[in-house]
C-alpha cells in the first residue's frame, strides 16, 4: 500500500486524486479500465500489465487524503464538478480570508483532466458573464471566484475585501503574460504569438518572489474577474496553437490576491475572524491564492526530437522534478517540527514555477495537489508516475 494520508485537517498540505472517464474512443479500442476505487474510503487500486492478459497483471494499492472518481456518472460515488470543487478549493476561500496565502494545483499526464478540473468546459452562451453562477461543467477556478466574490458580499459590512488577479504562463522557464492588454494584439497574431516579451522574477523584501511587469488587475465584481479569465485563456489558446500544443508543454499560473480591511478594527475580531488564533487583531491582511495547472507530467521520449523539444522536456521535467522535491522536503520539514531539528533545505530557486510559488507553500500555507489520471489500460505505467508522485508529498 502506497499512502499519503494523514490527519487532513491538521495538514497544510492535502492530496486528492481525480479519476476521469475512459474515452468513447478508447472503449471501442480494446481499452480496459485499470483503475478502481474502493468506495468512500480514499484508496484506489490499479492492475498494472494487464493490456493483454488481465490475469497477468499486480494490483497497485494507494490511499491519499481524497479520491474523486469521476468515471461514471450513473454510479454512486460520482463524483462531479462541484463535489471536487467543495472538496479541494472551497476550504481555501476560508484559508484567504484568514490572510494566509495558498495554491492549488493539478498534476498528470496530458489528457487525464487536469484543465477539465481547474477550468472546465465553457458553456457556448456563457451565463456566468452575467455574474451568474458556473454552470454545471465549470472547473475549479470560475467556481473559486465565484465563491469568492459570493463570500465578500456576505462580509461587506465589516471587512473591505479588493481582489487583484494575474494570470501568466511558464514555458521552457520563461513568463509570459496572459493578461497583458498591450501584448494581445500581438500575440492573436500566430506566427508572432512567441515573441511576447519574457517576464523575470525578482524578489520583494516583504511580498517574496513577483513577476516584474506582469499586469496586475483589480476586479471588483466576479463578471469582471470571469472576463480577464477569458482573456488570458484565448491569449493561452493562441500562443499554444502558433506553437504546436505548447498549453500542454507549459504551466500556467492564476493568481488571485485579498487585500483584506477590517472595517470595524476596535471589535474584538470574533465574528470578522481575520485571526482566530490572536487576541490582537490586524486591521489589514493580505493572501494570495495560486491556481495552476500545470505543464503535462509525461515522460518525453527524446528520440527523433529536435534541440528545441529537448530543452522544453528538460524545462518541464525540471519544474516538476523542483516541485516534487519542494513538496517531500516540506513534508520532511513538518515530520520533523520539534523546534530543535534544523529545517530541511527546500529547493525553491532550482526553478521558476518553484520560486514564485515560494510564498504559497511553505509556512503557513495551504497546499492542495490535485493528481489526475486516465483509468485506461494504455496509460497505466504514467498513471503509475502520477499516483507515486503524489505520495511522494507526504
Ligand atoms: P489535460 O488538461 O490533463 O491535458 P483535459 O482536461 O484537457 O486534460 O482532459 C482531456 C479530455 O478528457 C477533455 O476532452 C476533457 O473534457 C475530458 N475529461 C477530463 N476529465 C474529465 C472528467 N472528470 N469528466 C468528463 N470529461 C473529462
Amino acid at each position: 500500500l502506497e499512502s499519503s494520508s494523514s490527519n487532513a485537517e491538521e495538514s497544510n498540505m492535502i492530496v486528492a486524486v481525480r479519476v476521469r472517464p475512459l474515452k468513447a474512443l478508447e472503449c471501442t479500442r480494446n481499452i480496459t479500465n485499470v483503475v478502481h476505487v474502493n468506495s468512500n474510503n480514499n484508496e484506489l487500486t490499479v492492475q498494472a500489465g494487464t493490456t493483454a492478459d488481465a490475469s497477468a497483471g499486480v494490483t497497485h494499492f494507494f490511499s491519499y487524503d481524497q479520491v474523486y472518481y469521476s468515471c461514471d456518472p450513473e454510479l454512486e460515488n460520482y463524483a462531479c464538478q462541484t463535489k471536487v470543487f467543495e472538496g479541494t478549493a472551497q476550504p481555501l476561500i476560508d484559508t484567504a480570508f484568514e490572510g494566509y496565502n495558498a495554491c492549488l494545483f493539478a498534476y498528470g499526464q496530458t489528457g487525464s483532466g487536469k484543465s477539465y478540473s481547474m477550468m472546465g468546459i465553457e458553456a457556448l452562451d456563457d451565463a456566468a458573464l452575467d455574474g451568474n453562477a458556473p454552470h454545471a461543467e465549470a472547473g475549479i477556478i470560475p467556481r473559486f471566484c465565484h465563491e469568492l466574490f459570493r463570500r465578500i458580499e456576505m462580509v461587506k459590512h465589516k471587512l473591505q475585501v479588493e481582489i487583484e488577479v494575474s494570470y501568466f504562463e511558464i514555458y521552457n522557464e520563461k513568463i509570459h503574460d496572459l493578461l497583458c492588454v498591450q501584448q494581445a494584439a500581438v500575440a492573436s497574431q500566430p506566427d508572432v504569438g512567441m515573441q511576447r516579451q519574457a517576464l523575470k522574477v525578482r524578489e520583494h523584501p516583504i511580498w517574496g518572489p513577483y513577476v516584474v511587469d506582469l499586469s496586475v488587475h483589480s476586479v471588483d465584481t466576479y463578471a469582471a474577474l470571469r472576463n480577464w479569465l477569458a482573456v488570458g485563456n484565448s491569449q493561452r489558446a493562441t500562443a499554444s496553437t502558433a506553437m504546436n500544443d505548447k498549453s500542454s508543454r507549459s504551466h500556467s499560473i492564476f493568481n488571485i490576491v485579498l487585500n483584506l480591511t477590517d472595517l470595524r478594527p476596535n471589535n474584538n475580531g470574533a465574528d470578522v475572524n481575520l485571526d482566530p488564533g490572536s487576541d490582537t487583531i490586524l486591521s489589514t491582511r493580505r493572501s494570495k491564492i495560486s491556481l495552476v495547472d500545470l505543464a503535462g507530467s509525461e515522460r518525453i521520449s527524446y528520440s527523433g526530437s529536435n534541440g528545441e523539444r529537448i530543452r522544453e522536456g528538460v524545462s518541464i521535467n525540471k519544474s516538476l522534478l523542483t516541485l516534487g522535491k519542494v513538496i517531500a522536503a516540506l513534508a520532511d520539514s513538518r515530520k520533523v517540527a520539534s523546534g530543535s531539528t534544523p529545517s530541511t533545505f527546500v529547493p525553491y530557486r532550482e526553478s521558476v514555477l518553484t520560486w514564485l510559488l515560494r510564498e504559497n507553500l511553505g509556512g503557513n500555507s495551504k497546499t492542495v495537489m490535485l493528481a489526475t489520471i486516465s483509468p485506461a489500460s494504455l496509460h497505466v505505467e504514467e498513471t503509475l508516475a502520477t499516483l507515486r508522485y503524489a505520495c511522494k508529498a507526504r
